[in-house]
């Protein structure tokens, strides 16, 4: 951190911000420039809150050297982590990895035609909500437990690896006895006890990022799960709230280059949430793929204009099994493999 003092500040000024940087750890470096006196803070800022330094009369103003996220860092790991996320599916290497199903799993029937589609037609994952974060409080709130046997039957017939979200530190438990990753919903991103409970588990969890939080908040979130020893965070771009109205969600594919400058996770992305209509998710996957993504995370359901959830941008098995031979040439032409 830079301290920035005031100009004309006094030889008493600069010992005073030197003493508060010294109460709180730090070493003060003092450079006295022509106009501008600073105090640097040498030492590791994360762990300490200099903000109160800013209170001081004759401080102008912080300037934060580091980013406050240290083990999502890119800085502890240079190289990109690759997450071993069960069933055979990886995320963050060279194979892009894409997780396809429906929004919610609705009966067997449902499940076992679209888990066996996006199989064939390529899928490694398959997705699925047994337990569904509701806007609307009268609308299908998903099968619970008896969803979670469902796709557990599913990963047994099809192989792929099973992603489901949880909604509260109480099915926790429940839900990581069946799946392969925890899916931990854009509206719990801010809940830090549920982060801080998906940590205790060695289970791998995909964090979507809040539809109104920052990068910083995304990885300062992930930090919480990885501060609890487990470092198999997936992190997953599904849209941000924005003034438009012609699209569900606003799909910030730009995050992609810069988790990939700021962090070692793994960065997937949800077109489907991130759009909101089945005809932009095709373009806006390959557009995902093109800009370095490390997988994509799709609705697909077969009869979308029956969907208990998500219709509307569910695409259907026949459209996804042709974005998977359009990812392909696209895949390889950024040096990956679909
Ligand atoms: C979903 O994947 O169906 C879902 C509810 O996602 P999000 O948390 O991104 O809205
Ligand atoms: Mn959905």
């Amino acid at each position: 951190m830079i301290v920035v003092l005031k100009p004309g500040s006094s030889q008493k000024d600069i010992d005073h911000v030197s003493q508060l940087v010294r109460e709180r750890g730090l070493k003060d470096v003092v450079i006295v420039g022509t106009d501008r006196t600073v105090v640097a803070a040498v030492g590791d800022e994360r762990l300490v809150d200099m903000s109160a330094i800013e209170s001081a009369p004759m401080v102008e103003r912080l300037v934060p050297i580091l980013a406050p996220y240290k083990v999502a860092s890119r800085e502890i790991r240079p190289e990109p982590s690759v997450i071993n996320a069960g069933s055979g599916m990886e995320v963050g290497g060279r194979k892009i990895a894409v997780i396809a199903g429906p929004c919610s799993v609705e009966c067997e029937t449902q499940l076992m035609r679209v888990a066996h589609a996006v199989k064939q037609a390529g899928a490694h994952g398959l997705r699925g909500g047994a337990f569904k974060p509701r806007t609307n409080p009268y609308e299908f709130k998903g099968l619970g437990e008896e969803g979670l046997k469902l796709l557990a039957k599913a990963r047994a017939e099809t192989g792929l690896a099973i992603v489901t979200e949880v909604m509260s530190i109480d099915q926790v438990d429940l839900v990581a006895e069946y799946a392969d990753v925890l899916q931990i919903g854009t509206r719990n991103m801010h809940n830090f006890n549920l982060l801080v409970a998906a940590g205790r588990t060695r289970k791998p969890v995909m964090l979507k990022r809040g539809w109104s939080a920052t990068l910083n908040e995304f990885l300062l979130a992930a930090e919480y799960i990885m501060n609890e020893g487990n470092n198999d965070v997936i992190l997953c771009e599904r849209g941000i709230r924005t003034h438009e109205t012609y699209v569900r969600n606003t799909l910030a594919l730009g995050i992609i280059p810069a988790i990939k400058r700021e962090s070692h996770l793994p960065i997937v992305i949800d077109p489907s949430q991130g759009t909101g209509h089945a005809y932009m998710v095709p373009s806006m996957s390959r557009a995902a793929i093109a800009a370095g993504a490390d997988g994509l995370i799709i609705e697909v359901h077969g009869d979308p204009e029956h969907a208990l959830t998500d219709g509307a941008q569910s695409i259907t098995p026949e459209v996804f099994s042709n974005l998977m031979s359009e990812l392909d040439p696209i895949s390889k032409a950024v040096g990956r493999t679909v």
